[in-house]
């Protein structure tokens, strides 16, 4: 008998094979794919709100018979109009849609129905526009859709809920009792956890809440427990393979603190430290470095290199910009004049370079001429080779996807890793994505430096603002002015601020130095203004976003965020974080009316903390840890019923079998083992692949 992951839908009876590719449209091919189809929601049936009760203004389900079928074109808008009057014999509720003429089939007088929407008070009767409905033929039918707790799926044209739940069914009758428990029945029993087959019978048809929540806790504990299961092994794998085993003074660590005009943080010579024992160590490091914007990870991660260098061996550096990229460059250029790097040999790698030039510098890596190379992704491509490559930083390492991460570390002889993040990652979704990580965190802000006020105005408060801004600007500070460039509409809101920048210099600011960045500006061009601001020769910065990250003026103290709302979480908190780098109190005002829920969620939660980590946990909660990350991180799109922002117990009791288990046998070769090692291969294939290859 063929496994349910082989065996295709249209088996199912009622699967044709139109059908068949609409379910594939919905990602759904095989039994298995179908019998983990989960619900999106679940709605109540079981006591269905008589219309009578009905509450204006919130989203309900009425069920009832179709009393009243009227379909016709209104006068003044011309759309066509279907008009359903639902009677259950507390009340009625009329239920309206526009411009779907093709209604009119699906409505007969007589026939039950159950609707779902918000619920409006029209002209003086209670009426429901364009809601989820449901008409039902036969008693069959109402069996499955009414007095129960259904489920809501996701939907893609041509489908219905009513044939999904009778596919669903049907397919469960059939193919239930072949679900095979995956999990280990000693965990099962410790925690008392349903077997597969009631759980995801349950989890589509339960009978009661409580039954439906159990069967997403059991589920998501298998999810948590064999994704956890793979990250171990591909950490195993990683640590397993010989690294470069540096020598490191404790003299060559004194006189690198010792070298800069301040002192270093606490937290900074801990991770120095931390970074030093991995080097020594004769496996690769792989760690992350975890700071807010301004900690100074940059000094930190430079450690690395020197010490690489001692070690006669290489090391690259790789931004996410070239702006960025510059900038560490600028910096390692001064280390090196200055004393902590002397003797040190850097290049800046960026892709503008002419190939004359280029071909010199990749002629100096591979000959072993040069010791540090900066770049961004310039730096990952095929003819990049080192002579020895012992240490290598990435720099922001969510713009870079898991597989570049990778390619970086693969040009030497396994090197040693050092990945640094200013997005500060909650602790949860930390271990769900990179348990295969050692983390290292800077949770320390240099001494010495200005605190940072937030304020909000509304956009008929702008004048109040800029004149916050010109009393600024007299005491000696600078300033930046930023304003958003969304994708969808680049060139209307280029030209926006293009035109908001003419206005300012026309009035409110022309008696200041102003200059505007933008995202369509050469990158030298770009460069070029950068250091103008940087040596004070301007006084106020108009940018887009391509401010987001790295920039480093101490002297900037105040910044302007018009339209905030309609940035991220992640991104405000950024570039606030380019302000409060030097000795002086800075302010940043957001000016702002947020229209949307989320956009107010965002404007208060960045106006209650500059902590990094609480914004991210904030950033996560309100949008979810798939978008938190983006779709390139592998991982969490394979996660379909656990959350681990909301389900971070089940996470670590899932986390703490998996590290039992590879624990006591890591390659997971033990026989009783076996089963394991297929699910996981099966369920996170790229995760083996890297494993293997790696
Ligand atoms: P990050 O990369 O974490 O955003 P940087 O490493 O760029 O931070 O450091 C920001 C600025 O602070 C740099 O100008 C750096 O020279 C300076 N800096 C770093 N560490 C200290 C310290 N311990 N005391 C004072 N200034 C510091
Ligand atoms: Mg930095």
């Amino acid at each position: 008998m063929s496994s349910l992951q082989d065996t295709s839908i249209q088996f199912v009876k009622g699967v044709g094979p139109a059908r068949k590719k609409l379910f594939a449209n919905l990602g759904v091919e095989t039994i298995e794919d179908l019998l983990y189809f989960f619900p999106r929601r679940y709605e109540d049936r079981r006591n269905m709100t008589p219309i009578a009760q009905a509450v204006v203004g919130e989203y309900q389900a009425i069920c009832g018979t179709i009393q009243k079928c009227l379909s016709r074109k209104s006068w003044h808008t011309k759309k066509h109009l279907a008009e359903v009057t639902v009677d259950d014999g507390t009340g009625r509720i009329v239920c309206v849609w526009f411009n779907q003429p093709y209604l009119d089939r699906y409505f007969k007088e007589g026939k039950k129905v159950v609707c779902y929407g918000k619920v409006d008070l029209y002209k003086n009767r209670l009426q429901i526009t364009s809601p989820d409905y449901e008409v039902f033929d036969t008693l069959e039918d109402e069996e499955l859709n009414l007095s129960r707790i259904v489920p809501v799926y996701p939907l893609t044209r041509g489908m219905t809920q009513r044939y999904i739940r009778k596919i669903m069914q049907s397919c469960l009758e059939t193919y239930q009792d072949r679900l095979e428990d995956e999990l280990p029945v000693a965990i099962r029993n410790r925690y008392r956890l349903t077997n597969i087959k009631s759980s995801i019978r349950s989890l589509h048809f339960p009978e009661t809440p409580e039954e439906q929540e159990a069967a997403i806790e059991r589920i998501s504990f298998e999810e948590f427990y064999f994704f956890q299961i793979s990250i171990i092994l591909r950490r195993l794998s990683l640590t397993q393979k010989p690294g470069i085993p540096h020598k490191i003074s404790d003299a060559l660590c004194l006189r690198y603190i010792d070298a800069f005009p301040f002192d270093l943080t606490r937290a900074q010579k801990r991770v120095i430290r931390e970074i030093r024992e991995d080097m020594q160590k004769p496996r690769p490091m792989l760690r992350l470095l975890q700071g807010d914007v301004g900690c100074g990870k940059t000094i930190v991660a430079i450690f690395g290199c020197l010490a690489a260098y001692k070690n006669g061996h290489q090391s690259a550096i790789m931004a996410p910009t070239e702006i960025l990229a510059r900038q560490h460059f600028a910096n390692i250029e001064r280390m090196i004049a200055d004393g902590p790097l002397k003797g040190m040999r850097a290049v800046l790698l960026v892709s503008q370079y002419k190939k004359s030039e280029r071909d010199k510098i990749l002629k100096e890596l591979a000959d072993g001429q040069i010791d540090l190379v900066v770049g961004t992704h310039a730096l990952i491509t095929d003819d990049v080779t080192f002579k020895k490559l012992g240490f290598t930083v990435i720099d922001e390492q969510h713009k870079f996807g898991v597989r570049q991460r990778a390619i970086l570390a693969e040009k030497g002889g396994h090197p040693d890793v050092l990945i640094m993040t200013a997005t500060p990652i909650p602790r949860t979704l930390c271990i769900t994505l990179y348990g295969d990580l050692d983390v290292s965190i800077i949770d320390e802000v240099p001494a010495g430096r200005g605190k940072v006020v937030t304020r909000r105005f509304g956009h008929d408060e702008s004048q109040q603002v800029y004149q916050l801004v010109r009393s600024k600007i007299k005491e000696g500070r600078q300033a930046y002015i930023v304003y958003p460039i969304i994708e969808e509409s680049e060139t209307l809101d280029l030209k926006a601020a293009q035109e908001m920048y003419r206005n300012f210099k026309r009035t409110v600011f022309k008696d200041f130095r102003i200059e505007l960045v933008h995202g369509q500006l050469k990158q030298d061009q770009t460069a070029v203004i950068m250091q103008r601001f940087k040596d004070h020769q301007i006084d106020i910065l108009v940018a887009t976003t391509v401010l987001e990250v790295g920039v480093d003026v101490a002297n900037a103290s105040v910044m302007v965020i018009e339209h905030a709302d309609r940035f991220g979480l992640a991104q405000l908190h950024q570039l606030r974080g380019r302000i409060g780098r030097g000795e002086h109190d800075a302010v940043c005002l957001l000016v702002t009316d947020p229209k949307t829920e989320d956009g107010q969620k965002r404007i208060k939660a960045i106006l209650s903390t500059t902590d990094g980590f609480k914004i991210a946990q904030h950033d996560l909660d309100i949008r979810g840890p798939g978008k938190f990350f983006g779709r390139h991180q592998h991982g969490l799109n394979e996660l379909k019923v656990a959350n681990p922002a909301t389900q971070l117990d089940i996470l670590e009791v899932a986390r703490k079998e998996a590290v039992m288990l590879t624990d006591a046998d890591p390659t997971l070769k033990k026989k009783s083992n076996q089963s394991i090692r297929r699910t996981v291969a099966r369920r996170y294939p790229t995760y083996l692949a890297m494993v293997q290859a790696g």
